[in-house]
């Protein structure tokens, strides 16, 4: 399909091209929508195996930001940049810094953060030519790990919930089968171990495992995940885990984690739904970690971080509502409410054009 065919349909605004042959930059920065404010999206680094490959990801994951920031009614659009090359072999400070300066031509429509393969010391060159970045390290006014944010986000979104299918939030009475005991899964079993509930864990890492045994969880082996006895199900791993081979196997009520990308087809929220099984779309329960990110504009503090944080509560819950007054399922009832609200406030204003008083520019940590 021609490349301008696939940005009318999807609804992109603007892909830049950024070439630097001293430094031997090829990246792509991909504008989805900036109606609710400037687009706001991680950095990549992959060995794409092709141009076509590098493009067709950063149109994906940028139009999934725009969802991501308006469902969470944050004033930030949606956008994400991907490197070609391979993290291990061609990082440099010349192609992270030559990348700052494109971003830093965009005047503000783009702002970058961290994402695969990227870490704080390759965001500090980037920082080093563009105020247009978050994430970066705290001496800077930055926000540090979000992963505790993204956990009490689905900690708010189990609360949603639960609410809906048995009419009650009290997290400690549930039982919580956990995938996945990294950064985001290790920090919500101590969430719900906090409840006093009764958490299964599943992990590649056996480290990871014992972390949350340590903390009271009981450890069950990879595959079993999907069959254990629990009320939810919370994919804290890898997308795609609700697929044709596991989706009979669960006995769950719930499926809500902090994971992107569950579904592997859309027709798997469908099929979730016909098995009585709520799904708490994804990418409205895990916006804790952007939401804490985008604090870093206004000068970031962590007690508003948590507050926002804690506002995913009532947008699960309002997905629910949409959910059954169209009746629809979840998945599709978050996409329209996300699509609701930039039309809505699309029609107060014009697209966002540069900086606007609402993004003053970063307020600098004065130690
Ligand atoms: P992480 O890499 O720290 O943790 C992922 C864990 O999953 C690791 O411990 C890994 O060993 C484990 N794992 C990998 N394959 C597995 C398998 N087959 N079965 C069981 N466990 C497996 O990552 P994270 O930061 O904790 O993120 C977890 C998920 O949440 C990812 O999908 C990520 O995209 C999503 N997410 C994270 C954040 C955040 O703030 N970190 C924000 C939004 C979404």
């Amino acid at each position: 399909m021609d490349l301008f065919e696939i940005l009318h349909k999807k609804g992109h605004e603007e892909v830049v091209f950024c070439h630097n042959k001293d430094s031997g930059l090829k990246a792509i920065i991909a504008i989805h929508n900036t109606v609710l404010g400037p687009a706001l999206g991680g950095l990549r680094m992959w060995p794409y195996e092709s141009t076509n490959e590098a493009l067709k990801d950063v149109l994906r994951l940028s139009r999934g930001m725009t969802y991501k920031a308006a469902v969470s009614g944050l004033n930030l659009g949606g956008g994400k940049a991907v490197i070609i090359g391979d993290p291990a072999k061609d990082k440099s400070e010349a192609l992270f810094r030559s990348l700052g300066r494109f971003i830093d031509s965009l005047n503000g429509r783009y702002i970058t953060a961290e994402d695969v393969s990227i870490d704080v010391n390759d965001m500090e060159y980037v920082y080093q030519e563009t105020e247009n970045v978050v994430g970066v390290h705290a001496v800077h006014g930055g926000s540090g790990d979000p992963s505790p944010f993204t956990a009490l986000g689905t900690g708010q979104g189990v609360r949603a919930s639960l609410n809906k299918v048995f009419g009650n939030e009290d997290v400690g009475s549930y039982s919580y089968a956990v995938q996945g005991c990294g950064h985001v899964g290790y920090e919500f079993v101590k969430l719900l171990r906090n409840e006093g509930a009764k958490v299964f864990v599943t992990d590649i890492n056996e480290e990871a495992v014992q972390a949350c045994v340590d903390l009271g969880a009981e450890a069950v082996p990879i595959d079993d995940i999907y069959g254990v006895d629990a009320d939810v199900f919370s994919p804290c791993a890898l997308g795609a885990v609700i697929n044709p081979d596991t989706i009979d196997k669960l006995k769950v009520k719930i499926v809500c984690g902090a994971a992107n990308n569950q579904l592997a087809t859309d027709d798997m929220g469908d099929e979730l739904e016909k098995r009585g099984i709520l799904y708490a779309p994804d990418y409205a329960v895990n916006a804790g970690g952007l939401m804490n990110v985008s604090m870093e504009f206004a000068g970031y503090n962590r007690e508003r971080a948590t507050r926002m944080t804690r506002t995913i509560y009532y947008n699960v819950g309002t997905i629910f509502k949409i959910a059954d007054r169209d009746n629809i399922t979840t998945w599709s009832a978050a996409d329209r409410m996300a699509e609701e609200r930039i039309d809505a406030i699309g029609k107060l204003k014009l697209p966002f054009m540069g900086k606007s008083h609402r993004f003053p520019g970063r307020v600098r940590n004065s130690n």
